[in-house]
């Protein structure tokens, strides 16, 4: 469970209580019986300190499951512990407050959401208020994660990717579109969730979305994915309905979107890239794309280019992408703008050189060090930036068997995976790869063709 900052809900059902000025009374553990809105019990436990003022308003529920019962009472606990921890410092002051509220969006036969808000008032700060959510199997009293619901033998990313894409799509301005297909999206993207009767209500998490970005969540209607679903959440959780649908949901899913990645042909499409060449070892490379007809993406490095002209200009003969990977494998969000103009702007030129005048399009920046400004220099010389969904870690196996096998266990439709041709074992397991991806239907296309650059 996570937490998100958004507006606290206005939930009042149950009694709240007030614990103000100066008390001595340490300990106190004090228990309302409650009538909530499920003709169930709800309890407020109270502690009380010894020489501050301070005000608290804390609800939870009882819900007679005793797993879930337990992690209420300690969800209050912990919350009142660290607020207390927090005012230590500020016992002279008064107004400081702490204020928890539930509410239960979802109460199945077979799953449990629950919300909580909790909102501290500290004087001197202004006041807070985080949104917590957790999910519960009714049966088993087990906390629940969105993997949790999914068939265990389904890659979340065939579900995920095209979701998000087709979310993140349609609201501009949220993340950029050259970043959508960059992105590699698993369960952990959702930091959490809520379970309704008949709909996930999706909340991502900030960190997955590449940079600093608002919460976002889009709503997924179950029946969309039922097939994916684990058989005992699979249909709709009927039971005790305790709260009106989600509100103000930016976007509902209620079908599944396109493939994020448009292709003519209707076919599965993939992009094998090569980081860090050419070495002795592309030679290799060259000749099984040639022989499949495929093609490949080659991000070499400038000072490379003109040892290796003849294999560049096979490249460029090939059908293939040559893309930039700076001159001596910069760190380009550590080096100054000077630097950056030989390493990225040399290494264009360099390429332009060994090939006879072909200008890459794309840069990989090494180690996947990026940033605002990095990507504002690369296109003021004309060069999109180029992650990938895939790595392999190639350079540390070694092992042509577990490359091919991490190729082919990363492979979907629009994946760009990461290699290296500078070592044997990279080719040898993408030399094996190559028919076999052939073989499953896939078409190898450079990462240009697949992002339509
Ligand atoms: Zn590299």
């Amino acid at each position: 469970m996570h937490t998100l900052r958004r507006h606290p809900r206005q939930w009042s059902v149950v009694a709240w209580l007030f614990v103000t000025g100066v008390t001595t009374i340490v300990g106190l553990f004090t228990y309302l019986v409650l009538q909530g809105p499920i003709n169930k019990s709800a309890s407020s436990q109270i502690l009380i300190g010894n020489d501050i003022s301070r005000e608290f308003d804390i609800q939870y529920p009882v819900l007679h499951v005793p797993e879930v019962d337990t992690f209420v009472k300690t969800f209050a606990s912990q919350q009142t512990e660290s607020f207390l921890a927090k005012i230590k410092d500020r016992s002279y002051d008064s107004g400081n407050k702490l204020i928890i509220h539930y509410s239960i969006p979802h109460h199945g036969e077979k799953l449990l959401s629950i919300v909580f808000s909790v909102t501290e008032e500290i004087v001197g700060s202004p006041p807070t208020t985080v949104q917590y959510r957790q999910v519960f199997d009714v049966a088993s009293g087990k906390k629940l994660t969105l993997s949790d619901l999914f068939r265990d033998d389904i890659d979340p990313r065939s579900v995920l990717a095209d979701i998000f894409y087709d979310y993140f799509s349609q609201q501009p301005g949220i993340l950029p579109r050259e970043q959508l297909g960059l992105l590699d999206f698993t369960f952990a993207a959702v930091e959490d969730l809520i379970v309704y009767e008949d709909s996930l209500l999706l909340f991502f998490n900030p960190h997955s979305l590449g940079a600093k970005q608002d919460s976002q969540s889009v709503l997924l209607q179950k029946p969309v994915v039922a097939s994916l679903l684990k058989n005992a959440y699979s249909g709709k959780d009927t039971g005790r309905k305790l709260d009106t649908p989600p509100e103000n949901v930016a976007y509902a899913i209620n079908d599944l979107p396109q493939r994020h990645i448009p292709n003519a042909n209707g076919g599965k499409r993939i992009a094998l890239t090569f980081d860090d060449g050419p070495s002795p070892h592309t030679k290799r490379l060259l000749d099984i794309l040639g022989r499949y007809r495929s093609r490949g993406t080659f991000y070499v490095l400038g000072h490379l280019a003109q040892p290796y002209a003849g294999d560049l200009q096979r490249m460029v003969q090939g059908g293939h992408e040559i893309g930039n990977h700076t001159w001596m494998h910069a760190n380009l969000t550590q080096i100054t703008s000077a630097e950056f103009d030989w390493q990225v702007a040399g290494t264009q030129h360099a390429i332009q050189q060994a090939t006879g005048g072909y200008t890459p399009r794309t840069i990989r920046p090494p180690y996947g060090a990026t940033n605002g400004s990095v990507t504002g220099r690369a296109a003021q010389l004309g060069l999109k930036e180029v992650l990938w969904n895939v790595d392999t870690n190639d350079w540390q196996a070694r092992d042509g068997q577990l490359i091919y096998d991490r190729i082919m266990g990363g492979a979907a439709d629009g994946r760009v995976i990461l290699l290296h041709d500078i070592y044997g074992s990279s080719v040898d397991g993408a030399i094996r790869a190559v028919p076999e991806l052939l073989a499953q239907g896939y078409q190898l296309v450079t990462v240009s063709e697949l992002y339509g650059y």
